[in-house]
């Protein structure tokens, strides 16, 4: 048995490789790798220990975060012994948030970054962890200014670069102050950050998150002047090939609703085993293998192809959130996965158009916590159809995958009210 102490897990958020969440397939094991990177090695050696330890499924979060499904009681302390032992996981002790920025997995590569967000990010981690009493559940992005653009990802603190050298801060994504120097920047996060704490030690159980805080607190962390958001960019492209500084490339995967079988990402970081790769995250739920050639990356998204990884950035798969589902997890009231890619198929015209559909096995919503303009949650094999809300949202209907393939198609009701919500900006 497991020395883990039952009250060390953690349910609902913020799991971590020592502090796994208990799920229906399984404990759920988070990987934060040295550095935010992997060589391709590594990523096999994870792959392997996902199947020996794990289920064989690996996630990657809308956070970046790696993950390996299905651990158990007995097998959670050795794959915990080889992932420290073999250098594949940075975790360090204490309550506090094990990693809190986020980046662009081209920054620091990228000829369009107008500050050095990977950097400004390992700055901002070091920062952080000498500042007592963080919640665990803290977010800091830290988005480069170029064309990967991450201001779909909500956050406690926004640093943007704005022009080269020059940064602004959004504080609780709505209160934006600066400019300020791209030297200065990670002191600035750091002071908001340590002012945030002080404010949450007089009232830990009222103040939970930064984001939470009143317009007025928001307005005391920071000395900086206020000023306006930066001007809004065209949104990234998700998937595909990338030409990096220095003749270098990147093929950008994603894995279809984060998720994929270990064997086909052993098989993915074994195609760039003898190349110089570097493997990042990114919180498209995929990963980015820089440092290739442009011949190395073209063959790379050739194979992922094959293997039916996202490998273009029009892939309707990239705008549907889907959890585990049946059979991977016992709550589970429906295949979810299988089902997302025939709904995704479907809707693949509104989706286009940023329609965002959410498939869930059942209420807890494990893929998406928020809303979306079509949800559907997994009731003894249909889905209950909820239009504009969460899982836990009055119903339209019950139905099973075949009626809601027909009524997604173009003329049918469900399309004809997302497309009207998504074309006038009311809610369907
Ligand atoms: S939302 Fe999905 S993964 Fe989470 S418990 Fe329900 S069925 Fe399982």
């Amino acid at each position: 048995m497991s020395a883990l102490p039952q009250e060390a897990l953690r349910r609902g958020w913020c799991p971590s490789t020592l502090k796994p969440m208990e799920t229906g397939d399984g404990w759920l094991v988070r990987l934060h790798p040295p550095g935010a990177q992997l060589a391709p090695a590594q990523l096999r050696r994870i792959a392997a220990l996902a199947v020996e330890h794990g289920n064989g499924l690996i996630e990657i979060s809308a956070r970046a975060n790696l993950q390996i499904r299905g651990v158990t009681p007995d097998t959670h302390p050795k794959l915990v012994e080889r992932l420290l032992a073999e250098h594949l996981v940075d975790e360090h002790e204490g309550d506090g948030p094990q990693r809190v920025t986020l980046v662009s997995p081209l920054a620091g590569q990228n000829p369009t970054d107008l500050i050095d967000a990977v950097a400004l990010a390992a700055q901002i981690e070091q920062r952080a962890r000498a500042i007592p009493g963080l919640p665990a559940k803290l977010a800091v992005v830290v988005d480069d200014g170029g064309a990967q653009v991450l201001d779909k990802f909500p956050c406690d603190i926004r640093l943007v670069g704005i022009a080269a050298g020059q940064a602004a801060l959004c504080l609780g994504d709505c209160l934006w102050r600066g400019p300020i120097a791209e030297a200065g920047a990670a002191a600035a996060v750091e002071i908001a950050l340590r002012r945030f704490t002080a404010l949450r030690k007089a009232a830990p159980d009222r103040i939970r998150r930064l984001r939470d805080l009143s317009p007025e607190s928001l307005a005391n962390l920071s000395v900086l002047p206020e000023t306006a958001a930066p001007t809004p960019r065209m949104p990234p492209r998700r998937a595909g090939l990338f030409a990096l500084e220095s003749a270098q490339h990147a093929a950008l995967i994603g894995l279809p609703f984060g998720r994929c079988d270990a064997a086909v990402l052993d098989r993915l970081a074994a195609g760039t085993e003898t190349s110089a790769a570097a493997i990042r995250l990114s919180p498209w739920r995929g990963l980015a293998f820089r440092n290739l050639g442009r011949a190395e990356a073209e063959s790379l998204l050739s194979l992922a192809d094959d293997l039916g990884l996202i490998t273009s950035d029009d892939d309707p798969r990239l705008s549907v959130q889907a959890c585990a589902g049946s059979p991977a997890c016992l709550r589970a009231e429906a295949p979810t996965m299988t089902d997302a890619a025939a709904l995704a198929e479907t809707a693949a015209g509104l989706l286009a158009q940023d329609v965002t559909l959410h498939v869930s096995g059942c209420v807890k919503a494990c893929a998406h916590p928020a809303a979306a303009d079509l949800t559907l949650v997994g009731r003894a094999g249909r889905y209950d159809v909820v239009l504009n809300g969460t899982t836990r949202d009055k119903p339209i209907a019950t139905l099973d995958l075949s009626a809601l393939l027909t009524r997604l198609q173009p003329g049918q009701d469900i399309h004809a009210r997302l497309k009207a919500a998504r074309s006038t900006g009311s809610q369907g």
